[in-house]
């Protein structure tokens, strides 16, 4: 299919990235758009996302939208149906769901200089033209499997994270489980209500924080409801508390210290949930809280230190038919393999689709042989009309995933504002602003835990192939304000 008239804007997902570009393009006068999902429903990773024990990892206000705060939420940490839920009420509400187009996956986007326009390549072979092209993918989307010898002759059943099977019944299942990152975290102590025996391949330690998880009483959610205000403060509350954690890891070089009382309260939690003293050494993490994402749980420590559970931390030689080698020799039966291995974050999101600018920059091509980056973590030079949302380099300001598109809307409200102003049809980043803007984020990241902290071990992959980090080095309220105040003749308009 190919369009006659241009689209105002294609949107490359539909996940809550997706969702707060329509709303926000919708607001700013572009009723014509598409938003295109390779799934066939909304969400993202919380529609693709199904393993039990799926939640939020960050207070439920918080993780919302700011201009649509949910008074229902039944727990601080909402269940993933119900933030799947969420997303549809959302889209519904400002009609954002008709402009979606389901198993739509896009391959790759060109700009036209001639008609000034991007020609968008879905892999049926249709294209679709648009004068602005956001790309809102995530970057959580690209699971990963383990390069293991022998995991594609094991004769059982084998379960990815991010492709659960619900239809498989667990019950009396001799599971292992490889991985222990934030996903493996909330998956095992639900594995292990079901498993007869349970073995956890653990490579690298992670800390692990109680979660101050409780139910939302349904007095407090009508009192939400009925006086908006009252959830407004709760959400502030909510929003210092995630700064408190990531405030250190920014300003590194002045509140080191609160990095190691969180680590202290994770080794704390071990101490008291964990009798095995061997054990307890295992699990502990030799780099610093904050140099991997941050998990959240009151039961894994619990879990493992279950009889029918196993942690393993020699490494895995190899897989058979039916079994796990460990690097000793040491054999596990097993009849299910549980794969939380996590996903490719750095060769398949940056970016997620081809993407080729003016005079043929490629955009991948170019951010390996020049660097990850993005002004203001959102465009970059010789791609007009093009905005990254909620994922590119120097994007992530640590609160949480809503924070990010709070500012990238509000980014949007100021060039678009200008572009009008201009009478212009295009935008485009100079490559004076990006080059400036990207010398403060360097120099930024140099008081950062990810620079000065003992990072060394942690295996994460806010590290990139070379070393590089691109969260951004300044705290959320700092971000908020830059976009109030950009130099608007940072962009040229054309
Ligand atoms: P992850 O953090 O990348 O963890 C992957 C795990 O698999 C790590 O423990 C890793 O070990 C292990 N692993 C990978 N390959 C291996 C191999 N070949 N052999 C042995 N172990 C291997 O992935 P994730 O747990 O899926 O989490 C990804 C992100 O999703 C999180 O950081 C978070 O942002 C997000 N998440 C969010 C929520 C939420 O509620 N909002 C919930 C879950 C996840 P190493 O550490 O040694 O590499």
């Amino acid at each position: 299919m190919s369009t006659q008239q241009p689209l105002d804007a294609v949107i490359v997902g539909a996940g809550f990235g997706g969702i707060g570009s329509a709303i926000q393009l919708k607001k700013l006068g572009y009723q014509n758009l598409a938003i295109l999902d390779r799934h066939d429903d909304l969400g993202g990773v919380w529609h693709v996302n199904r393993y039990p024990g799926l939640a939020v990892d960050l207070p439920s206000p918080t993780y919302s939208f700011w201009f649509e705060t949910n008074p229902s939420w039944s727990r601080m940490y909402a269940p993933g149906p119900e933030i799947k839920r969420y997303a549809e009420s959302v889209a519904a509400k400002y009609d954002v769901r008709r402009h979606m187009r389901f198993n739509s996956k896009v391959e790759s986007a060109r700009w036209d200089e001639d008609d000034k326009v991007w020609q968008v390549a879905i892999a049926d072979g249709s294209t679709v033209t648009a004068r602005f092209l956001i790309t809102a993918t995530g970057f959580l989307s690209q699971p990963c499997a383990p390069d293991i010898p022998g995991l594609a002759d094991f004769g059982g059943k084998i379960i990815h994270s991010a492709d659960w099977d619900d239809s498989y019944d667990l019950d009396g299942r001799r599971i292992a489980i490889i991985g222990t990152g934030a996903t493996a975290v909330q998956l095992i102590p639900e594995l292990a209500k079901k498993a007869a025996d349970l073995t956890v391949y653990q490579r690298t330690p992670i800390h692990v924080v109680p979660k101050q998880d409780f139910a939302i009483p349904k007095f407090v959610q009508h009192m939400f409801a009925r006086v908006p205000v009252t959830q407004r403060l709760f959400r502030w509350f909510t929003d210092m508390q995630c700064t408190l954690v990531f405030l250190p890891a920014v300003k590194y070089r002045l509140l080191r210290p609160l990095v190691s009382s969180t680590a202290k309260i994770s080794s704390l939690q071990r101490f008291f949930a964990i009798r095995d003293k061997e054990l307890r050494k295992k699990l502990s993490p030799d780099y610093d809280f904050g140099c991997k994402r941050p998990t959240y749980s009151n039961e894994y420590y619990q879990t493992l230190s279950k009889p029918h559970v196993r942690l393993e931390t020699l490494g895995i030689e190899r897989i058979e038919t039916n079994a796990i080698v460990s690097a000793d020799g040491t054999k596990t039966e097993i009849d299910t393999l549980v794969l939380a291995t996590g996903f490719d974050i750095w060769e398949s999101n940056f970016p997620a689709i081809e993407i080729i600018g003016r005079d043929g920059r490629n955009l991948g091509k170019w951010w390996r042989s020049n660097g990850f980056q993005a002004y203001q973590g959102m465009s970059v030079p010789q791609f007009p009309n093009y905005l990254g949302m909620a994922a590119g380099p120097f994007a992530n300001s640590g609160l949480s995933f809503f924070n990010m598109i709070e500012y990238q809307t509000r980014h949007m409200d100021r060039l678009f504002g200008e572009l009008h102003r201009h009478n212009a049809t295009s935008f485009e980043v100079t490559d004076e602003a990006n080059a400036h803007f990207c010398d403060r984020m360097d120099k930024l990241q140099r008081n950062t835990l990810l620079h000065l902290g003992n990072c060394a071990g942690s295996r994460s992959y806010y590290f990139g192939p070379n070393g590089e980090t691109v969260l951004r080095p300044t705290t959320t309220r700092r971000v908020l304000a830059e976009q109030a105040t950009f130099p608007l003749n940072d962009y040229s308009f054309s």
